[in-house]
């Protein structure tokens, strides 16, 4: 349960003076959810004005606070462009005040002609004319400006304005209880933090390297805390220990000999899995270095043990790819093989149902599906979760409560991730990394091309299609929302439908499963040429006559997530292409970025890298790509403050394994407030 002390900051945004289904919105797409969310939104950075007698004082790109009188209102032409109020300052300069959109109304409200109002805002020039687009501030006067000479600048969403987020901050502030201290007293007094309240409101108020630095420790201590007690609790559950005898997996008849990274990480897990303490690994190894063997001889040294495994894929697709592949692969041994997702219904889950069990089936494959309440098992000791960065820690906790004893599990990821936030985001568990590509794969030729060419991009598709084989074609992200994406991808579908007619299919994250699955079939059956498709087909998808990627707009995708595309192609005999079609605006980052997508195809390599150019400064999460565990600190914040936080964790949990300490409950208040409770729920059984 959560400590009462954090109820206040755990009220939805909802309860905050002002905030009714309109401004909820917004406040959602931002991410803030309950009060806490509010007063964790810090500034993105601060604005400093400059009060000044007229607007002679002040220069272009100023931010400026100024006396001026309106002097005419200008709609807009034919109800396009913006709204304009010209005003006059005190010797007779002339500045227009230019509205978009809606915010045309305020305008007509606060600006009437002839009164002198006090206006703050950036100073540009439009033309030869002055102008100040959407002024922060108008007021009668200049008392209210001059207090706010010095402003916090929020991350906003539509519908929300900086005073408006601002006045919610001041209230959620206004909220915060005492809580107790969590952080380690030495470490407090020689990095001179604050205590976190203070913190939090300094924050808000002025550049505060200090309170910054703390609020970002308290995350990552959280998050290093909880990933700690995952582990203890591991080390304190009883397993099954697994000792197979080699008879399955020596008539396996595989087409290839195993890689030195592939044996040596099918001996650290075995060896794992021979213990009574149940194994939790993390199985990391670029797209295409070979992970489904691992896992394959991973299950079967459970069945020899006369013990059942199950693999758990995030996609239907994948489910049933990893199924066919599996089936083909353990034809010999003459294990039982089955497949179960939401889709499967009636007569034949039954009989999936009954077989796992009586036993009968020693290995299953599936989505969620196979761990509702409503599966048994007879003896599952193992399990493996394929593109484990689709499941957050909650989940891996779920799944390892299903056996009797905890079973064994093995995460599998090809999302490359640095060493730093390995740790960070697996803390919890050991890692064997796939360092090694098997041989014989060719490079991909990757090019960047200016998506002007649009009309020579075609063209190439249709040459490689001609030629015989396949090619994806990944729409752009068009924002956060996943409906732009898929228009985005319709649109994109249309066009190229037009030009080949039936030999395109289009896959989304909104399609029927059904519709979905079957255009999956008909581009892995080879009888579609091209695959339309939003970032779904991201997660291991194999057809390896596809030997072309076009890549829209690469300029927004991660480097990581870049990579993981462009490793559906290149898995065949043959060379393989990817076009990363660019816009015409490019940073200096974004060019640099796509330019090491040609340079390496080194998916570890490009992680650091991409965190290298991404800059210290950076957040390094952003809530939807999951790719780490933090929304508050940036990467030098990690760097820095990582390796102490793991340290004091791991001190805290020495010496007081059951958060019982006044600092240990003082801790426990802290991962309720990062929201990392499932550390918790572990101290209950243990
Ligand atoms: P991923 O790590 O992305 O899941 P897969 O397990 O799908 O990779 O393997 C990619 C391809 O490489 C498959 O076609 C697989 O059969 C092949 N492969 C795996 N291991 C080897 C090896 N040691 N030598 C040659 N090919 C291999
Ligand atoms: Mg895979």
């Amino acid at each position: 349960m959560r400590p009462d002390i954090l109820n206040p900051l755990f009220a939805e945004t909802g309860t905050l003076d002002g905030v009714g289904p309109k401004l909820k919105k917004p406040l959602d797409r931002l991410g803030l959810e309950h009060v806490k969310d509010v007063a964790y939104h810090l500034p993105e950075r601060f604005v400093t004005r400059l009060k000044v007698e007229n607007l002679d004082q002040a220069g272009e790109g100023e931010q400026v606070i100024v006396a001026l009188t309106p002097t005419e209102h200008r709609a807009a032409r034919s109800g396009r462009g913006p709204y304009r109020v010209l005003a006059q300052d005190s010797v007779g300069n002339i500045c227009a005040l230019t509205y978009f959109g809606r915010a045309s109304y305020t305008a007509k409200k606060q600006l009437p002609v002839g009164e002198e109002r006090w206006v703050a805002g950036r100073l540009d020039r439009y033309g030869d004319m002055l102008q100040i687009v959407h002024p922060d501030h108008v007021e009668k006067s200049p008392d209210a400006l001059v207090a706010r000479l010095r402003e916090p600048v929020y991350r906003l969403a539509e519908g929300l304005t900086q005073p408006r987020v601002a006045g919610l901050v001041e209230q959620s502030l206004a909220k915060l209880p005492q809580l107790p201290e969590w952080c380690d007293a030495a470490l407090k007094l020689r990095e001179a933090w604050p205590d976190w309240a203070d913190a939090l409101r300094t924050s808000h108020r002025q550049e505060a390297e200090k309170a910054r630095d703390r609020l970002a420790y308290d995350e990552i201590l959280a998050n290093s805390l909880a990933l700690m007690l995952v582990r203890a609790a591991n080390r304190r559950r009883k397993g099954q220990p697994l000792q197979g005898d080699g008879h399955l997996r020596d008539r396996l008849q595989l087409p290839f000999p195993l890689t030195g990274a592939q044996r040596r990480s099918i001996d650290e897990i075995v060896a794992d899995m021979a213990q009574e303490a149940p194994m939790l690994r993390l199985l990391q190894g670029d797209v295409g270095a070979g992970k489904t063997v691992v896992a394959l001889e991973a299950m079967l040294a459970a069945v020899e043990a006369g013990a059942q495994a199950a693999l758990l894929a995030p996609t239907e697709i994948l489910a049933r790819q990893h199924f066919e592949t599996l089936r083909k692969m353990l034809a010999p041994t003459g294990v039982e093989i089955a497949i179960l997702t939401g889709r499967d219904k009636g007569r034949v889950r039954e009989s999936t149902l009954l077989g796992l069990m009586d036993g009968s089936i020693q290995i299953v494959v599936g989505t969620h599906a196979i761990f509702q309440d409503t599966v048994n098992y007879r003896n599952l000791a193992l399990v493996v979760i394929d593109e484990q960065h689709r499941f957050g820690v909650g989940q891996r906790l779920q799944l390892a409560a299903k056996g009797k004893r905890t079973p064994h599990t093995l995460a599998m990821t090809a999302t490359p991730i640095p060493r730093t936030l390995t740790l960070a985001q697996y803390g919890e568990m050991d890692v064997s990394r796939l360092d090694e590509m098997p041989p014989g794969r060719q490079p991909i030729d990757t090019r960047v091309i200016n998506a002007e060419r649009m009309d020579d991009v075609v063209g190439a598709v249709e040459r490689h299609l001609t030629s015989g084989q396949q090619a994806y074609w990944v729409c752009p992200m068009v924002r956060d929302n996943e409906m732009d994406d898929i228009a985005a991808a319709e649109a994109r579908y249309a066009a190229l439908r037009e030009r080949f007619g039936e030999d395109v299919v289009l896959v989304h994250g909104q399609l029927k499963p059904e519709l979905k699955d079957a255009a999956m079939e008909r581009f892995a059956a080879g009888e579609a040429k091209l695959l339309v498709a939003t970032t779904v087909i991201e997660v291991g998808v194999d057809v390896p006559n596809a030997t072309l990627m076009v890549i829209e707009q690469a300029e927004r995708f991660g480097l990581a997530q870049l990579h993981q595309l462009r490793g559906r192609v290149g898995r065949g005999a043959e060379k393989s292409t990817c076009l990363l079609l660019r816009g015409g605006a490019l940073s200096e980052t974004g060019k640099q970025r796509l330019a090491l997508m040609r340079e390496t195809q080194d998916g570890f390599r490009l992680a650091e890298e991409d965190l290298e150019l991404r800059g210290g400064g950076e957040l390094l999460g952003t809530r939807q790509s999951g790719d780490t565990p933090y929304t508050l600190a940036t990467l030098e914040q990690v760097q820095r403050l990582l390796p102490i936080a793991n340290d004091d964790a791991k001190l805290l949990v020495d010496q007081d394994a059951a958060l019982e300490t006044p600092r240990g409950q003082a801790a426990r208040v802290l991962l309720y407030l990062f929201e990392r409770d499932w550390g918790v729920t572990l101290l209950r059984g243990g």
